[in-house]
């Protein structure tokens, strides 16, 4: 259980689903942890309790992605903490209603792509200088299935992680040669509390289409983070790892 050993993490929206489990696992495995997250006291004070009980040092910080300001002092503090960053994880997301495109309000538009897609951009954007001067790093972003899948009345939400994507791509591919790494994790149908909110009866069907005919645990997609976190991973630059049940919908 050393697969992280000695590594600094960040992972933003971790208070709950896929970016908790990223945390536990990232301790386990032997990393310290910055577990950050936006209006969940509760859930990343829980979380901090969990992660020291194994030994490893969790610090927790108020980040909402669409206040940049909040991005750059949590990762100042993690800096400032650990002396070094070496996994960047990008996990805060939504997830707007289903509906029709054209019946959608426009707010609903903005307020996805700043949380899904600006947000990334923000972070990467400010962790990016201490990794360039360290000549390594990890930089992990949370896109989806759905990025490479488009799927009827979840048009913005898909446009947004398929624009991560592309946005991981060519980062990755301007910072390969330092030693700093940017890939895609892009989860299929995840037990989760935003899965949770979804279409019930959506959920049902979607479920079928999979091969596997289940939906994953929170652990199953954290693992991909894990090995793109860890040095198991050093060849893999802009890609995207896609825990999802063998998703072949169409
Ligand atoms: P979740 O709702 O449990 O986690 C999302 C986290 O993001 C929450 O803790 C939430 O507080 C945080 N967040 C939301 N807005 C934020 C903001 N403005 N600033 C900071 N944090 C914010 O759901 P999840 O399923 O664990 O989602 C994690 C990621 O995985 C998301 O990016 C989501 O789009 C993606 N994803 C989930 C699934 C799935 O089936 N669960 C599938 C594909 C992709």
């Amino acid at each position: 259980m050393s697969r992280l050993a000695g590594k600094k993490a960040v992972v933003i929206g971790s208070g709950t689903g896929i970016g908790r489990a990223v945390v536990r696992l990232f301790a386990e495995e032997g990393a310290d942890v910055m577990a950050a997250d936006f209006d969940k006291a509760a859930e990343l004070a829980s979380l901090k309790a969990a992660v020291e009980e194994t030994g490893r040092t969790c610090l927790t910080a108020e980040v909402d992605v669409r206040q940049p300001a909040t991005i750059a002092a949590a990762i100042a503090a993690a800096h400032e903490a650990f002396g070094r960053i070496d996994v960047l994880v990008n996990n805060a997301g939504i997830s707007p209603p289903k509906s029709e495109f054209h019946e959608q309000d426009p707010e609903v538009w903005t307020r996805t792509l700043d949380i899904n897609l600006l947000g990334v951009a923000h972070a990467m954007q400010r962790v990016m200088p201490i990794m360039l001067s360290q000549g390594s790093g990890s930089i992990i972003n949370t896109a989806s299935q759905l990025a490479h899948k488009p799927a009827p009345r979840g048009g913005i939400y898909s446009a947004s992680k398929a624009a991560v994507v592309a946005l991981s791509v060519s980062v990755a591919q301007e910072v390969a040669a330092s030693g700093v790494r940017v890939n895609v994790v892009c989860p299929g149908p995840i037990d989760t509390p935003m899965w949770r909110a979804g279409n019930p009866e959506w959920a049902a069907w979607k479920i079928g289409t999979l091969p596997i005919k289940r939906i994953g645990t929170p652990e199953e997609a954290a693992y991909a983070y894990v090995y793109l976190a860890s040095d198991e991973s050093t060849f893999m630059i802009g890609q995207s790892v896609s825990p999802n049940g063998g998703d072949v919908m169409w």
